[in-house]
């Protein structure tokens, strides 16, 4: 059994069936063996399994391409179509026909159903196996599976699973009507696209015991598998629709950057040690099948956050401003101007720190969206009376002729807090309300050294202006 082609360099690919979007746990598949691929120097390739014509649609596709792209993962390569290749899967079916592995079964439904009904603890089993005499009628190719014996599959997370051969029956590998079977589809392509390693869902694990006979049959070697546990919900029952989120652009939408999600993901289910902070880099040396665990990983939503908050806490800035953007573009906002963007980018250092992801960034933010005249908010607005408005006044000709420093401005409302015998909480309150017109804001003398002197000012003055 050549259960690991160690010789051939490594080829992984990602083969999701189009029929809705990129589901988190395909979007984990996909990243796996990405992972594995790019960590050694591999492939990675794509096939779209798009042979259920009822249910593949373009629109599928699109959306699965978009969030891999999303996600950060390239492919090698153009996106194989497998119903392109149904001509190349049949010619393996006849191939097997001529050398005896698989023979033609003229069993029709009916008398399958009526055969299974006499024998309802058996697979069904062709009389046509090793018919010599056979008609002139549509018949069915099956593969002649091996009826004693088992069939043992070195799964690299599962270990040894084996089942007898006689639980198995001789599986169909092209349709009356000339199709081939997925069964078939995917060993053929998985061979022609020379894939060493197959990493997927555990609920594929059955599928393995018919696909490995079809290598077996075929003298192809078989690829490593490892087949990884599905994701569970925090309750620990299967991830569905019922646990909010499920698809990849819902967490994206949610505003966790494309770095966050790659590092959260690969933590959902394989592990480093203890590591659970990493980059790509780390990610791309660490990958390995054997850190993949055996039980079903909980999709854990204060870790993700944690994780996005580390992420855009240490992205660079021009990085996160790209991932800012993208965010804006994904959710229909309003793209920045110029100058909105340069005033966020000074202050991304204090931004930076708090959010834990791209809406409470932005959140935080605000006071660099918003233009003149300011509105203050209901919140905001009640600490702006006279009083306050005096105070204002006066820092407004404290700092006039300050160079605009942050400790320059700190030391100058400290000052004016204390001519007025409050602390200087009492004057950042109406201060931020000037500045932002609400209150979830970075600190004030960030917010004046990114909005500048002028800008400040004004916003100050327009304020002052009301006083009285
Ligand atoms: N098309 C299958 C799916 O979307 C994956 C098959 C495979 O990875 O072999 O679940």
């Amino acid at each position: 059994m050549s259960d690991t082609p160690a010789d051939r360099p490594v080829v992984t690919r990602f083969a999701p069936s189009p029929t809705g979007y990129l589901h988190i746990g395909g979007a984990r598949t996909a990243l796996f063996n990405w992972l594995y691929a790019r960590g050694r120097g591999g492939k990675f390739l794509l096939r779209i399994e798009d042979t259920d014509r009822a249910r593949s649609t373009p629109e599928a596709t699109e959306a699965i391409l978009k969030g891999l792209t999303w996600l950060g993962l390239d492919w090698d390569g153009d996106p194989i179509s497998q119903i392109a290749r149904k001509d190349r899967h049949a010619e393996v079916a006849r191939e097997m026909l001529a050398a005896g592995t698989a023979y033609k079964c003229f069993s029709t439904p009916e008398e399958i159903a009526a055969w299974r009904e006499a024998n309802p603890r058996q697979p069904f089993q062709s009389p046509w196996r090793d018919a010599t005499d056979l008609p002139d009628a549509p018949y069915a190719i099956r593969l002649r599976a091996p009826r004693d014996g088992e069939t043992v599959i070195d799964d690299a997370v599962q270990g040894q699973v084996r089942v007898a051969n006689d639980q198995l029956d001789d599986m169909i590998i092209l349709r009356s009507d000339g199709t081939p079977t997925y069964m078939l589809a995917v060993v053929v392509d998985d061979h022609d696209m020379g894939v060493t390693h197959v990493i997927r869902g555990d609920d594929h694990l059955t599928n393995t015991f018919r696909q490995v006979q079809i290598f077996d049959a075929m003298g192809w070697p078989r690829p490593v598998f490892a087949h990884i546990p599905l994701i569970h919900g925090e309750d620990g029952k299967k991830l569905s629709k019922r646990h909010g989120a499920v698809g990849l652009h819902e967490f994206a939408a949610m505003g966790y950057p494309p770095a966050a999600m790659r590092n959260y993901l690969a933590r959902l289910g394989w592990s480093h040690g203890d590591d659970e902070l990493f980059d790509d880099a780390q990610a791309r040396e660490w990958f390995d099948l054997s850190g993949i665990g055996r039980a079903p990983a909980r999709l854990d939503f204060k870790k993700l956050e944690h994780v996005s908050g580390h992420h855009i806490g240490t992205m660079e800035d021009a990085d996160l401003l790209a991932v800012l953007d993208q965010f804006l573009a994904d959710t229909d906002a309003v793209p920045l101007t110029r100058q909105q963007r340069d005033r966020i980018t000074a202050a991304l250092p204090a931004l930076k720190e708090k959010a834990r992801t791209l809406p409470q960034l932005l959140d935080q933010a605000r006071f660099a969206l918003v233009e003149r005249p300011v509105e203050p908010d209901e919140k905001a607005s009640k600490s702006l009376d006279s009083v306050s408005r005096g105070m204002l006044s006066a820092l407004t000709a404290a700092v006039q002729h300050a160079s605009w420093t942050r400790d320059e401005l700190e030391q100058a409302a400290k000052q004016v807090a204390e001519e007025n015998g409050v602390g200087l909480g009492k004057l950042a309150a109406p201060l931020r309300a000037a500045l932002a017109g609400c209150t979830t804001t970075p600190s004030v003398f960030d917010m004046m050294t990114a909005l500048g002197r002028e800008e400040s000012l004004a916003r100050l003055q327009d304020q002052t202006d009301l006083a009285g």
